[in-house]
Protein backbone atom coordinates (compact mmCIF):
# COMPACT_ATOMS: atom_id res chain seq x y z
CA UNK A 1 0.00 0.00 0.00
CA UNK A 2 0.94 3.19 -0.94
CA UNK A 3 1.86 6.42 1.44
CA UNK A 4 -1.54 7.62 2.52
CA UNK A 5 -1.30 11.14 4.46
CA UNK A 6 -4.51 13.10 5.96
CA UNK A 7 -5.42 16.19 4.70
CA UNK A 8 -6.87 18.77 6.14
CA UNK A 9 -8.19 20.54 3.19
CA UNK A 10 -10.38 17.31 2.54
CA UNK A 11 -10.76 15.71 6.31
CA UNK A 12 -9.50 11.98 4.73
CA UNK A 13 -6.46 9.99 4.34
CA UNK A 14 -5.36 10.35 0.41
CA UNK A 15 -2.50 8.28 -0.86
CA UNK A 16 0.00 10.57 -1.19
CA UNK A 17 0.78 12.07 -4.92
CA UNK A 18 3.35 14.85 -5.67
CA UNK A 19 3.34 17.49 -8.08
CA UNK A 20 6.26 16.56 -9.97
CA UNK A 21 7.35 12.81 -10.03
CA UNK A 22 9.92 12.48 -7.20
CA UNK A 23 9.97 15.39 -5.76
CA UNK A 24 8.53 17.08 -2.69
CA UNK A 25 7.90 20.58 -1.87
CA UNK A 26 7.23 21.11 1.84
CA UNK A 27 6.50 24.11 3.88
CA UNK A 28 6.07 24.49 7.95
CA UNK A 29 5.51 27.69 9.49
CA UNK A 30 8.33 28.31 11.78
CA UNK A 31 9.06 30.70 15.28
CA UNK A 32 8.35 34.03 16.00
CA UNK A 33 11.64 35.09 16.94
CA UNK A 34 10.60 36.62 20.51
CA UNK A 35 11.04 33.84 23.02
CA UNK A 36 12.82 30.39 23.17
CA UNK A 37 10.02 27.75 21.37
CA UNK A 38 8.04 26.38 23.61
CA UNK A 39 7.00 22.02 23.91
CA UNK A 40 3.90 22.72 21.30
CA UNK A 41 5.95 24.08 18.85
CA UNK A 42 8.82 21.38 19.55
CA UNK A 43 5.83 18.51 18.56
CA UNK A 44 5.33 20.30 15.13
CA UNK A 45 9.18 20.47 14.08
CA UNK A 46 10.09 16.85 15.41
CA UNK A 47 6.51 15.85 13.70
CA UNK A 48 7.24 17.51 10.26
CA UNK A 49 11.02 16.18 10.43
CA UNK A 50 10.22 13.00 10.87
CA UNK A 51 7.32 13.30 7.55
CA UNK A 52 11.10 14.60 5.56
CA UNK A 53 12.79 12.27 7.02
CA UNK A 54 10.63 9.14 5.89
CA UNK A 55 9.72 10.93 2.58
CA UNK A 56 13.60 11.03 2.01
CA UNK A 57 13.95 7.21 2.89
CA UNK A 58 11.19 6.73 0.74
CA UNK A 59 13.67 8.05 -2.07
CA UNK A 60 12.06 11.21 -2.43
CA UNK A 61 13.85 14.90 -2.96
CA UNK A 62 12.52 16.83 -0.51
CA UNK A 63 12.69 21.06 -0.69
CA UNK A 64 12.28 21.93 2.86
CA UNK A 65 11.49 25.43 3.49
CA UNK A 66 10.67 27.15 6.95
CA UNK A 67 10.14 30.25 8.09
CA UNK A 68 11.28 32.75 10.51
CA UNK A 69 9.21 35.35 11.91
CA UNK A 70 11.00 38.33 12.64
CA UNK A 71 8.89 41.54 12.74
CA UNK A 72 5.94 41.25 14.86
CA UNK A 73 4.53 42.86 17.88
CA UNK A 74 5.70 40.17 20.13
CA UNK A 75 9.04 40.90 19.21
CA UNK A 76 8.87 44.51 19.23
CA UNK A 77 6.83 44.43 22.73
CA UNK A 78 10.09 42.91 23.62
CA UNK A 79 12.78 44.81 22.38
CA UNK A 80 10.97 47.97 24.06
CA UNK A 81 10.90 45.91 27.57
CA UNK A 82 14.53 45.28 27.32
CA UNK A 83 15.39 48.90 25.58
CA UNK A 84 17.25 46.85 22.48
CA UNK A 85 16.12 46.47 18.59
CA UNK A 86 13.62 44.48 17.19
CA UNK A 87 16.81 43.01 14.99
CA UNK A 88 18.69 42.26 18.28
CA UNK A 89 16.02 40.24 19.77
CA UNK A 90 15.36 38.42 16.32
CA UNK A 91 18.49 37.34 16.06
CA UNK A 92 19.01 35.92 19.65
CA UNK A 93 16.30 34.03 19.73
CA UNK A 94 16.77 32.33 15.98
CA UNK A 95 20.22 31.24 17.27
CA UNK A 96 18.78 30.02 20.13
CA UNK A 97 16.50 28.18 17.81
CA UNK A 98 18.84 26.10 16.19
CA UNK A 99 20.66 25.37 19.72
CA UNK A 100 18.11 23.96 20.70
CA UNK A 101 16.34 22.05 17.58
CA UNK A 102 20.10 20.82 16.52
CA UNK A 103 19.73 19.23 20.42
CA UNK A 104 16.32 17.36 18.88
CA UNK A 105 18.42 16.39 16.02
CA UNK A 106 15.64 17.92 13.29
CA UNK A 107 17.10 18.35 10.11
CA UNK A 108 18.21 21.94 8.71
CA UNK A 109 16.14 23.41 6.46
CA UNK A 110 17.10 24.00 3.25
CA UNK A 111 15.94 27.43 3.08
CA UNK A 112 15.15 29.67 6.14
CA UNK A 113 13.49 32.91 4.80
CA UNK A 114 12.48 35.82 7.19
CA UNK A 115 10.15 38.25 6.71
CA UNK A 116 12.26 41.26 6.94
CA UNK A 117 14.21 39.80 3.79
CA UNK A 118 11.14 39.12 2.02
CA UNK A 119 9.62 42.38 2.09
CA UNK A 120 9.63 43.02 -1.65
CA UNK A 121 7.53 39.85 -2.29
CA UNK A 122 5.04 40.96 0.48
CA UNK A 123 4.58 43.59 -1.21
CA UNK A 124 4.24 42.70 -4.67
CA UNK A 125 2.01 39.83 -3.65
CA UNK A 126 0.11 42.91 -1.72
CA UNK A 127 -0.57 45.03 -4.91
CA UNK A 128 -1.78 41.83 -7.05
CA UNK A 129 -4.47 41.46 -4.23
CA UNK A 130 -5.64 44.84 -4.67
CA UNK A 131 -5.76 44.86 -8.57
CA UNK A 132 -7.77 42.00 -8.21
CA UNK A 133 -9.99 43.59 -5.64
CA UNK A 134 -9.18 40.90 -2.61
CA UNK A 135 -7.54 44.05 -0.61
CA UNK A 136 -8.09 47.24 0.20
CA UNK A 137 -6.34 50.67 2.01
CA UNK A 138 -7.61 52.29 4.92
CA UNK A 139 -5.60 55.10 6.42
CA UNK A 140 -2.25 53.81 5.75
CA UNK A 141 -3.49 50.11 6.65
CA UNK A 142 -4.19 47.53 3.76
CA UNK A 143 -6.99 44.89 4.27
CA UNK A 144 -7.70 41.75 2.81
CA UNK A 145 -11.20 41.28 2.09
CA UNK A 146 -12.51 37.72 3.12
CA UNK A 147 -16.11 38.31 1.37
CA UNK A 148 -14.47 38.50 -2.22
CA UNK A 149 -12.57 35.20 -1.48
CA UNK A 150 -15.82 32.27 -2.48
CA UNK A 151 -13.77 29.60 -0.62
CA UNK A 152 -13.07 30.93 2.64
CA UNK A 153 -13.24 28.79 5.20
CA UNK A 154 -12.71 25.65 3.14
CA UNK A 155 -9.81 24.29 4.87
CA UNK A 156 -10.99 24.93 8.67
CA UNK A 157 -14.91 24.39 7.76
CA UNK A 158 -16.15 27.29 9.01
CA UNK A 159 -18.71 29.87 6.73
CA UNK A 160 -18.39 33.18 7.66
CA UNK A 161 -21.95 34.03 8.62
CA UNK A 162 -21.54 31.03 11.15
CA UNK A 163 -18.66 32.30 12.81
CA UNK A 164 -19.81 36.17 12.94
CA UNK A 165 -22.99 35.14 15.03
CA UNK A 166 -20.74 33.97 17.89
CA UNK A 167 -17.91 36.48 16.91
CA UNK A 168 -18.38 38.64 20.19
CA UNK A 169 -15.34 39.03 22.20
CA UNK A 170 -12.84 37.24 19.30
CA UNK A 171 -12.35 40.38 17.90
CA UNK A 172 -8.58 40.99 19.10
CA UNK A 173 -7.84 44.52 17.71
CA UNK A 174 -10.33 46.96 18.75
CA UNK A 175 -8.35 49.90 16.62
CA UNK A 176 -8.62 48.10 14.02
CA UNK A 177 -12.18 47.29 13.67
CA UNK A 178 -12.93 51.15 12.18
CA UNK A 179 -10.96 50.54 9.36
CA UNK A 180 -11.93 47.47 8.21
CA UNK A 181 -14.97 46.64 6.22
CA UNK A 182 -15.41 43.56 7.40
CA UNK A 183 -15.23 42.19 10.84
CA UNK A 184 -13.43 39.12 9.24
CA UNK A 185 -11.20 41.14 7.02
CA UNK A 186 -7.15 41.13 8.39
CA UNK A 187 -4.28 43.05 8.01
CA UNK A 188 -2.19 42.43 5.46
CA UNK A 189 -0.16 45.56 5.62
CA UNK A 190 -0.02 47.80 8.78
CA UNK A 191 1.00 51.40 9.11
CA UNK A 192 4.13 52.60 10.73
CA UNK A 193 3.52 53.46 14.39
CA UNK A 194 6.45 56.02 15.46
CA UNK A 195 9.24 54.16 17.00
CA UNK A 196 8.96 50.87 14.99
CA UNK A 197 10.66 49.50 11.72
CA UNK A 198 9.15 50.45 8.63
CA UNK A 199 9.20 49.88 4.92
CA UNK A 200 8.71 52.31 2.01
CA UNK A 201 5.11 50.98 0.12
CA UNK A 202 2.16 52.15 -2.07
CA UNK A 203 0.59 52.91 0.74
CA UNK A 204 2.58 54.37 3.02
CA UNK A 205 5.48 53.63 5.41
CA UNK A 206 4.48 50.17 7.63
CA UNK A 207 5.09 46.89 7.77
CA UNK A 208 3.92 43.63 6.87
CA UNK A 209 1.49 41.30 8.98
CA UNK A 210 1.92 37.76 9.43
CA UNK A 211 -0.12 36.01 7.23
CA UNK A 212 0.99 37.56 4.38
CA UNK A 213 4.74 36.60 4.76
CA UNK A 214 3.90 32.82 4.73
CA UNK A 215 2.56 33.50 1.24
CA UNK A 216 5.00 35.41 -0.23
CA UNK A 217 8.10 33.06 1.27
CA UNK A 218 6.03 30.14 -0.12
CA UNK A 219 5.70 31.40 -3.29
CA UNK A 220 9.20 32.77 -3.75
CA UNK A 221 11.08 29.77 -2.38
CA UNK A 222 8.54 27.04 -3.93
CA UNK A 223 6.60 28.47 -6.34
CA UNK A 224 2.80 28.33 -6.78
CA UNK A 225 2.05 24.96 -5.46
CA UNK A 226 3.40 22.93 -2.99
CA UNK A 227 2.98 19.18 -1.77
CA UNK A 228 2.60 19.53 1.51
CA UNK A 229 1.59 22.79 3.90
CA UNK A 230 2.35 21.67 8.03
CA UNK A 231 2.11 23.24 11.09
CA UNK A 232 0.13 22.74 14.57
CA UNK A 233 -3.35 22.54 15.26
CA UNK A 234 -3.68 25.93 16.27
CA UNK A 235 -2.74 27.60 12.80
CA UNK A 236 -5.06 26.12 10.57
CA UNK A 237 -7.44 28.63 11.92
CA UNK A 238 -6.89 31.83 11.19
CA UNK A 239 -3.12 31.64 10.00
CA UNK A 240 -3.54 28.98 7.05
CA UNK A 241 -7.41 29.56 6.06
CA UNK A 242 -5.62 33.11 5.18
CA UNK A 243 -3.15 31.79 3.60
CA UNK A 244 -4.77 29.77 0.80
CA UNK A 245 -6.98 33.22 0.23
CA UNK A 246 -4.16 35.14 -0.23
CA UNK A 247 -2.24 33.13 -2.20
CA UNK A 248 -5.08 31.04 -4.44
CA UNK A 249 -7.09 34.41 -4.73
CA UNK A 250 -3.70 35.71 -6.77
CA UNK A 251 -2.31 32.73 -8.35
CA UNK A 252 -6.31 30.37 -8.89
CA UNK A 253 -3.83 27.41 -8.26
CA UNK A 254 -3.62 25.21 -5.32
CA UNK A 255 -1.55 26.47 -2.29
CA UNK A 256 -0.64 22.91 -1.50
CA UNK A 257 -2.10 19.37 -2.23
CA UNK A 258 -1.65 18.28 1.41
CA UNK A 259 -2.11 20.23 4.72
CA UNK A 260 -1.09 18.71 7.57
CA UNK A 261 -1.37 19.53 11.59
CA UNK A 262 -0.54 18.26 14.07
CA UNK A 263 -2.61 17.67 17.79
CA UNK A 264 -1.97 20.27 20.89
CA UNK A 265 0.14 19.48 24.09
CA UNK A 266 -1.74 19.11 27.01
CA UNK A 267 0.13 19.84 30.53
CA UNK A 268 -1.25 17.31 32.80
CA UNK A 269 -4.37 17.16 31.28
CA UNK A 270 -4.86 20.76 30.42
CA UNK A 271 -4.40 22.43 27.30
CA UNK A 272 -0.94 23.92 27.50
CA UNK A 273 -0.98 27.65 27.25
CA UNK A 274 0.29 31.18 28.71
CA UNK A 275 -2.68 32.18 30.39
CA UNK A 276 -2.57 29.06 32.58
CA UNK A 277 0.75 29.42 33.32
CA UNK A 278 1.25 25.82 32.67
CA UNK A 279 3.76 26.55 29.84
CA UNK A 280 7.51 24.72 28.98
CA UNK A 281 10.00 25.91 27.29
CA UNK A 282 11.99 22.98 25.28
CA UNK A 283 15.14 24.26 26.38
CA UNK A 284 14.23 24.31 30.05
CA UNK A 285 12.88 20.43 29.04
CA UNK A 286 16.29 19.32 28.10
CA UNK A 287 17.94 20.40 31.39
CA UNK A 288 15.95 17.42 32.91
CA UNK A 289 15.90 15.38 29.91
CA UNK A 290 17.50 13.68 27.35
CA UNK A 291 16.37 15.29 24.14
CA UNK A 292 16.08 11.70 22.58
CA UNK A 293 13.70 10.70 25.44
CA UNK A 294 11.64 13.67 24.54
CA UNK A 295 11.66 13.20 20.70
CA UNK A 296 10.65 9.40 22.04
CA UNK A 297 7.88 10.69 23.58
CA UNK A 298 6.49 12.68 21.22
CA UNK A 299 6.44 10.41 18.79
CA UNK A 300 4.76 7.61 20.90
CA UNK A 301 1.72 9.35 20.37
CA UNK A 302 0.27 9.93 17.05
CA UNK A 303 0.84 13.17 15.68
CA UNK A 304 -2.94 14.29 15.39
CA UNK A 305 -4.11 13.26 18.67
CA UNK A 306 -3.66 15.79 21.56
CA UNK A 307 -0.82 14.97 23.81
CA UNK A 308 -0.35 14.75 27.54
CA UNK A 309 2.39 15.96 28.73
CA UNK A 310 3.42 14.37 32.33
CA UNK A 311 6.71 13.51 34.37
CA UNK A 312 5.44 9.91 34.36
CA UNK A 313 5.55 9.80 30.51
CA UNK A 314 8.14 11.15 30.03
CA UNK A 315 9.91 9.09 32.52
CA UNK A 316 8.34 6.29 30.83
CA UNK A 317 9.91 7.56 27.30
CA UNK A 318 13.55 7.84 28.86
CA UNK A 319 13.02 4.68 29.66
CA UNK A 320 12.07 3.36 26.21
CA UNK A 321 14.87 5.61 25.04
CA UNK A 322 17.55 3.75 27.31
CA UNK A 323 16.76 0.25 25.42
CA UNK A 324 16.82 1.75 21.96
CA UNK A 325 19.99 3.85 22.69
CA UNK A 326 21.80 0.42 24.25
CA UNK A 327 20.56 -1.02 20.78
CA UNK A 328 22.13 1.19 18.74
CA UNK A 329 25.39 1.47 20.64
CA UNK A 330 25.68 -1.90 20.36
CA UNK A 331 28.07 -1.71 17.55
CA UNK A 332 30.29 -0.06 18.99
CA UNK A 333 30.53 -2.03 21.78
CA UNK A 334 30.80 -5.40 20.75
CA UNK A 335 31.41 -5.09 16.87
CA UNK A 336 35.06 -5.76 17.00
CA UNK A 337 34.36 -8.63 19.07
CA UNK A 338 31.98 -10.35 17.25
CA UNK A 339 34.30 -9.68 14.13
CA UNK A 340 31.84 -7.14 12.19
CA UNK A 341 32.75 -6.34 9.45
CA UNK A 342 31.88 -2.75 7.14
CA UNK A 343 31.67 -5.10 4.32
CA UNK A 344 28.51 -5.89 1.76
CA UNK A 345 26.71 -7.69 4.13
CA UNK A 346 26.46 -4.48 6.63
CA UNK A 347 23.78 -3.59 3.69
CA UNK A 348 21.49 -6.70 4.12
CA UNK A 349 18.54 -5.80 6.35
CA UNK A 350 15.87 -7.73 8.26
CA UNK A 351 13.12 -7.28 5.72
CA UNK A 352 10.11 -8.20 7.92
CA UNK A 353 11.04 -5.35 10.22
CA UNK A 354 11.35 -3.16 7.43
CA UNK A 355 8.14 -3.82 5.96
CA UNK A 356 6.32 -3.60 9.57
CA UNK A 357 7.28 -0.19 10.16
CA UNK A 358 6.59 0.59 6.34
CA UNK A 359 3.22 -0.48 6.77
CA UNK A 360 3.15 1.55 10.24
CA UNK A 361 4.37 4.83 8.57
CA UNK A 362 2.51 4.43 5.03
CA UNK A 363 -0.38 4.63 7.41
CA UNK A 364 -0.81 8.54 8.04
CA UNK A 365 2.78 8.26 9.80
CA UNK A 366 2.08 5.79 12.69
CA UNK A 367 5.29 6.47 14.64
CA UNK A 368 3.81 4.44 17.51
CA UNK A 369 3.56 1.80 15.48
CA UNK A 370 7.27 1.55 13.89
CA UNK A 371 8.61 2.46 17.25
CA UNK A 372 7.53 -0.71 18.53
CA UNK A 373 9.74 -2.19 15.10
CA UNK A 374 12.26 -0.67 16.88
CA UNK A 375 11.58 -1.95 19.89
CA UNK A 376 11.87 -5.41 18.79
CA UNK A 377 15.22 -5.34 17.94
CA UNK A 378 16.84 -3.26 20.46
CA UNK A 379 14.94 -5.98 22.40
CA UNK A 380 16.86 -8.55 20.62
CA UNK A 381 20.06 -7.05 20.57
CA UNK A 382 19.56 -6.25 24.86
CA UNK A 383 19.18 -10.92 24.78
CA UNK A 384 22.18 -11.25 22.74
CA UNK A 385 24.21 -8.49 24.50
CA UNK A 386 23.45 -10.37 28.21
CA UNK A 387 24.25 -13.93 26.70
CA UNK A 388 27.70 -12.14 25.12
CA UNK A 389 28.62 -10.80 28.72
CA UNK A 390 27.37 -13.78 30.50
CA UNK A 391 28.07 -17.00 28.49
CA UNK A 392 30.84 -15.30 25.89
CA UNK A 393 28.54 -16.09 22.92
CA UNK A 394 24.97 -15.37 21.22
CA UNK A 395 22.54 -17.50 20.05
CA UNK A 396 21.85 -15.18 16.53
CA UNK A 397 25.12 -15.86 14.39
CA UNK A 398 27.12 -12.74 14.36
CA UNK A 399 26.54 -12.02 10.96
CA UNK A 400 22.87 -11.85 11.61
CA UNK A 401 23.05 -10.26 14.46
CA UNK A 402 24.99 -7.45 12.43
CA UNK A 403 21.58 -6.97 10.26
CA UNK A 404 19.63 -6.59 13.17
CA UNK A 405 22.02 -3.81 14.17
CA UNK A 406 21.90 -2.24 10.69
CA UNK A 407 18.57 -2.08 10.50
CA UNK A 408 17.83 -0.59 14.00
CA UNK A 409 20.25 1.72 12.89
CA UNK A 410 18.85 2.67 9.91
CA UNK A 411 14.74 2.59 10.99
CA UNK A 412 16.03 4.97 13.69
CA UNK A 413 17.73 7.35 11.66
CA UNK A 414 13.81 7.52 10.17
CA UNK A 415 12.29 8.83 13.35
CA UNK A 416 15.86 10.72 13.84
CA UNK A 417 16.55 9.17 17.05
CA UNK A 418 20.53 8.91 17.16
CA UNK A 419 22.63 7.76 19.70
CA UNK A 420 25.65 9.73 21.39
CA UNK A 421 28.08 8.62 23.89
CA UNK A 422 28.01 11.18 26.80
CA UNK A 423 30.93 13.95 26.75
CA UNK A 424 32.46 11.55 29.45
CA UNK A 425 32.87 8.95 26.69
CA UNK A 426 34.39 11.01 23.85
CA UNK A 427 36.33 13.42 25.62
CA UNK A 428 39.77 12.20 24.27
CA UNK A 429 42.09 10.78 27.21
CA UNK A 430 45.36 11.53 25.72
CA UNK A 431 46.21 8.44 25.24
CA UNK A 432 49.40 8.60 22.79
CA UNK A 433 49.95 6.05 19.59
CA UNK A 434 52.49 4.47 21.83
CA UNK A 435 50.43 4.26 24.65
CA UNK A 436 47.54 2.48 23.08
CA UNK A 437 50.34 0.18 21.69
CA UNK A 438 51.48 -1.05 24.64
CA UNK A 439 47.75 -1.44 26.41
CA UNK A 440 47.00 -3.70 23.14
CA UNK A 441 50.16 -6.17 24.10
CA UNK A 442 49.22 -6.42 27.20
CA UNK A 443 45.90 -6.77 25.83
CA UNK A 444 47.31 -9.39 23.84
CA UNK A 445 48.83 -11.42 26.02
CA UNK A 446 45.91 -11.35 28.60
CA UNK A 447 44.04 -12.91 25.82
CA UNK A 448 46.36 -15.56 25.08
CA UNK A 449 46.64 -16.79 28.68
CA UNK A 450 42.63 -17.01 28.94
CA UNK A 451 42.44 -13.80 31.23
CA UNK A 452 39.21 -12.46 29.10
CA UNK A 453 38.14 -9.68 32.50
CA UNK A 454 41.68 -8.25 31.75
CA UNK A 455 41.18 -8.46 28.13
CA UNK A 456 38.12 -7.02 28.55
CA UNK A 457 39.11 -4.76 30.72
CA UNK A 458 41.67 -2.75 28.55
CA UNK A 459 39.17 -2.84 25.37
CA UNK A 460 36.86 -1.13 27.89
CA UNK A 461 39.20 1.19 28.96
CA UNK A 462 40.70 1.94 25.41
CA UNK A 463 36.85 2.23 24.11
CA UNK A 464 36.32 4.84 26.87
CA UNK A 465 39.04 7.49 25.54
CA UNK A 466 37.42 6.73 22.06
CA UNK A 467 39.04 4.68 20.59
CA UNK A 468 37.86 1.57 18.38
CA UNK A 469 39.31 -1.83 18.27
CA UNK A 470 39.23 -4.49 15.12
CA UNK A 471 40.39 -7.76 15.87
CA UNK A 472 41.41 -9.65 13.03
CA UNK A 473 42.88 -12.68 12.09
CA UNK A 474 46.19 -10.86 11.75
CA UNK A 475 46.20 -8.65 15.16
CA UNK A 476 44.36 -6.11 16.37
CA UNK A 477 43.52 -2.67 14.47
CA UNK A 478 42.83 0.48 16.30
CA UNK A 479 41.39 3.96 15.27
CA UNK A 480 40.03 6.78 17.41
CA UNK A 481 36.70 7.30 17.44
ZN1 LIG B 1 2.83 30.34 8.21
Amino acid sequence: MPLAIYNTLTRRKEPFETIEPGKVRMYVCGITAYNYFHVGNARAFIIFDVVRRYLMWLGYQVRFVQNFTDIDDKILNRAVQEGTTMQAIAERYIEAYFEDSDRLNILRADVYPRATHTIDGIKRLIHELEQQGFAYASEGDVYYAVRQFADYGKLSGRKLDEMQAGASGRVEVEDESEKKKDLFDFALWKAAKPGEPAWESPWGEGRPGWHIECSAMVRQELGDSIDIHAGGMDLQFPHHENEIAQSEAVTHKPLARFWMHNGFVNMDGEKMSKSLGNFRLTRDLLKEYDPMAFRLFILQAHYRKPIDFTAEGLEAAANGWQTIKEGLLFESEFGAQLGWTSGESVGTKIETAIAQFKTAMDDDFNTSGALAVLFDLAKDLKRERNLLVHEGTTSIAPAELQHHWHTLAELADVLGLKAELTAEETTPGGLSDAEIETLLEERQTARKAKNFAEADRIRNLLQEQGITLIDQAGGTRWHRG
